[in-house]
């Protein structure tokens, strides 16, 4: 089981988007039911942005929202939300390129197969 440590050690590099996707899968998973964590990247995020007038400006409109209402509760949640959207849609594109494989790899078979009872046959 990871501890909370090791998960807030993750902070940074997931608010850069420098996870890698199975860390980031652990990190949105355990932060959507760890309290104290959340708290933590909550903190990170005001003292990023509500000190920072220059980071705000490069971040996208959807999130200069919840800075602008001083909802950082608000703006954790979000980026969680779309962080799970993300390595969803990743897997998901993965699933499908291993299915694409697997199919290619059956017609080579296939092929295989048919050539050598046309040969021997
Ligand atoms: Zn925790």
């Amino acid at each position: 089981m990871i501890d909370c440590k090791q998960i807030q050690k993750m902070i940074v590099p997931f608010a850069k988007g420098e996870l890698t996707l199975k860390s980031e899968e652990m990190f949105v998973k355990h932060l959507m039911n760890c309290h104290d964590c959340r708290e933590e990247f909550e903190i990170y995020y005001i003292v990023e942005y509500g000190l920072n007038e220059r980071e705000i400006k490069g971040l996208p409109g959807k999130y200069k929202r919840f800075i602008k209402d001083y909802d950082f509760s608000g703006l954790v949640e979000e980026k969680l939300k779309d962080s799970e959207i993300k390595t969803a849609n990743i897997r998901r594109a993965e699933h499908f390129m291993r299915m694409c494989l697997l199919f290619v790899n059956i017609c080579m078979v296939l092929t295989f197969l048919v050539l050598m009872i046309i040969l021997y046959f």
